[in-house]
């Protein structure tokens, strides 16, 4: 009796190993599905000495099935890339429109945006960029900001966002205008971001 239930015990505890392992394997896999994604989306983003991140965004004026194509192909890049904010300048689409996704709330896209209020009181924090990889500088932003402009189907739209979403909006404008993050950032950080950043020599 006793024996048999060591026997049933010791099945239970392989049975639970093996399951141990699955669950492992599992995500193992599911890690390397988002690494391989997250590649795909950062190959499809525009990278640092493209051109098209230097330029200025112009007023969209058609609310049109493009448009809102355009938002929901940002927002899956966004998504897969791992990022909080996307412009469409690092998709070299030189329109003024973002998709950004800051705490809580699903992701949203405002289009022709503009700061109608700014707080006064500055703090600086770290920031990447999913077109500057390998690059985390500080930056100085507002930590308050009200954002006007319209959603994909041309309604109106009005943000007051503080700290981390403050942020975010702030940097994706800046793309819209064709500044970078290591345009803000001190000399210090700036020469050492361009260290990482200096194209490599492409042999064959
Ligand atoms: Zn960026």
């Amino acid at each position: 009796m006793a024996h048999e239930h060591d026997h049933e015990h010791e099945h239970d505890h392989d049975h639970d190993h093996a399951h141990d392992e699955v669950a492992v394997d599992e995500e193992a896999r599911a890690e390397a599905e988002a690494d391989a994604r997250r590649r795909l989306a950062l190959a499809q983003i525009r990278q640092y000495g493209d051109p098209a991140l230097r330029l200025k965004a112009h007023d969209v004026e058609n609310f049109d099935d493009d448009l809102r194509r355009l938002v929901d192909r940002m927002t899956a890049l966004m998504r897969d890339a791992q990022g909080v904010g996307l412009a469409a300048t690092q998709v070299g689409v030189l329109r003024r429109l973002f998709v950004f996704q800051a705490g809580e709330e699903g992701p949203r896209a405002i289009v022709n945006p503009v700061v109608v209020e700014q707080g006064g009181e500055t703090a600086p924090d770290e920031e990447g960029c999913l077109s500057l990889q390998g690059v985390r500088v500080p930056v100085d932003r507002s930590v308050h900001v009200v954002l006007e402009g319209k959603d994909p189907n041309g309604e109106d739209v009005r943000l007051e966002l503080d700290d981390y979403p403050a942020r975010v909006v702030q940097h994706e404008l800046d793309h819209l205008d064709g500044v970078l993050i290591i345009d803000r950032t001190d000399d210090e950080h700036r020469k050492e971001a361009l260290g990482i950043l200096r194209p490599r020599a492409v042999i064959g």
